[in-house]
């Protein structure tokens, strides 16, 4: 093994491979309190550099856990004791921006935000948004094919990528950097990598599509009565505030109550108590225009009785406010040690779907608590659920009353978190046998040696 670590090292010059206390050094992941595990770090500057480190591993049989910003939920990108961590934070460079073409050719170690605010600069927007966006990565993001916040809109990270470029197990770099929003020549090769978590190849450079930067923004907060108003609600300020409808965020009341009491800093928007919570924005074009129809279409929706109450935010601050409320998830950590979930389901049947969780989970453990918010318009629902009890028992036991379900409602066990090694056990819940043999064939196909991000997605 030491023979593969000396040829890395020669390879990746000085700095390039860390070793011994170097590794131990650092966090296992942005979150995690324990320390990386892994035989060594490789830190290429270049897709080349990458690509010598691929073959070289390829060569040796050896596995590799590639790492963006180390942001994600789901274990995937932690290495074990044998493995070599692959960081491609060496790659920071926004290679290119084009204003007119409305384009950004960068680097997969650059931040989403560094990426947001260089778009900005030039009077546009890179619209992908999430919580850490400060670390997350564009590869780890198309890796991942990350959600977030403004996907009702925009779309997930797949919809911003028109060219990538990767580099394959065994070496090869595949670049594939079109610039083109339509390109129907042959296979859209980047769909493949996004979304597949570094089991097929390593992202090292990709082209953006970058949107125009909106001109105005209107963020209300809103008390719902019921939950058949939440669908009434979406249809009508979608059909009804013309196009510009960017974030449809639904909150049950526990949230709500965590994000608005102290220690939290936030108090509540609203006077009274509701059933559910909601935060919707529109972002458009005509600052006068879009914040007089906003106002108009509230006011409406009021008056048919599908919103019981609404604060507007009269002030970018209170844009702010609103946002950071709904965006303060720490505070669900005070219902005890968390275990935490990202679901997909139809929204017809959410309703059901978290009565049922709570019950089963209540049905075994007393204290219980299950705290559940999430993007609603993009059919995503977050339940962090606490029985007081971290066991792995315990996990397995609640995951299996969150997870089971779905299979008969045509949900999903990852709507944008992924699947990592967490949730590898359960694929088979949501994807037929033919996919997931298809998802084994195509592994089987690009990485033949089974060196890239083992037991990730479809298990070992
Ligand atoms: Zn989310």
């Amino acid at each position: 093994m030491s023979v593969l670590l000396d040829r890395l090292a020669a390879e990746l010059g000085a700095g390039g491979l860390l070793t011994g206390d170097e590794v131990t050094a650092r966090a296992e992941t942005w979150s995690s309190p324990h320390p990386c595990r892994a035989l060594a770090i490789a830190r290429p500057g270049s897709a080349a550099a990458v690509a010598a480190v691929l073959r070289l591993c390829h060569e040796a049989g050896q596995e590799v856990v590639p790492h963006g910003g180390g942001t994600g939920l789901v274990e995937g990108a932690t290495a074990g004791s044998s493995q070599i961590l692959l960081s491609l934070e060496r790659l920071r460079t926004i290679e290119e921006l084009d204003p007119l073409g409305r384009t950004a050719t960068v680097q997969a170690g650059v931040t989403l935000q560094a990426l947001q605010d260089a778009a900005r600069s030039a009077g546009l927007n890179f619209p992908l948004d999430l919580g850490a966006r400060g670390t997350a990565t564009i590869g780890g993001t198309i890796a991942t094919n990350a959600g977030g916040n403004r996907v009702l809109r925009y779309g997930m990270m797949r919809d911003h990528v028109l060219g990538i470029e990767v580099v394959l197990a065994d070496g090869t770099i595949l670049s594939s950097l079109n610039r083109l929003i339509k390109n129907n020549a042959g296979y859209d090769l980047k769909q493949l990598f996004i979304g597949s978590e570094g089991t097929l190849g390593v992202v090292t450079r990709a082209v953006l599509r970058l949107r125009e930067d909106p001109v105005s923004q209107n963020v209300a907060f809103l008390g719902i009565g019921s939950f058949d108003r939440l669908p009434v609600l979406l249809k009508a300020l979608d059909r009804r505030l013309g196009g510009t409808l960017s974030a449809f965020e639904v909150m049950w009341p526990e949230f709500y109550a965590l994000v608005t009491t102290p220690p939290a800093r936030n108090r509540p928007p609203l006077a009274s108590q509701h059933a559910y919570y909601c935060l919707v924005e529109s972002l458009g074009g005509d600052e006068s225009g879009d914040h007089e129809r906003f106002l108009a279409v509230l006011g409406q929706l009021v008056e048919e009785g599908i919103v019981a109450d609404a604060a507007v935010a009269k002030s970018k601050a209170q844009v702010a406010g609103l946002w950071a409320l709904r965006d303060d998830v720490e505070q669900v950590l005070r219902i005890g040690p968390v275990f935490m979930f990202d679901v997909a389901l139809p929204i017809a049947a959410m309703e059901n779907y978290v009565a049922g969780v709570r019950s089963a989970l209540a049905a075994r453990w007393q204290d219980a608590a299950c705290v559940v918010w999430g993007h609603m318009g993009d059919c995503n629902l977050h339940l962090w659920i606490s029985v007081q009890d971290e066991s792995a028992a315990a996990r397995a036991a609640v995951e299996r009353i969150v997870y089971e379900p779905l299979a008969g409602i045509g949900g999903s066990v990852s709507a944008e978190h992924g699947i990592g090694t967490e949730k590898a056990a359960y694929l088979g819940l949501v994807r037929s046998p033919t996919e997931v043999e298809l998802m084994r064939t195509l592994k089987r196909s690009l990485d033949p040696r089974g060196i890239m991000n083992p037991g990730r997605v479809i298990g070992c």
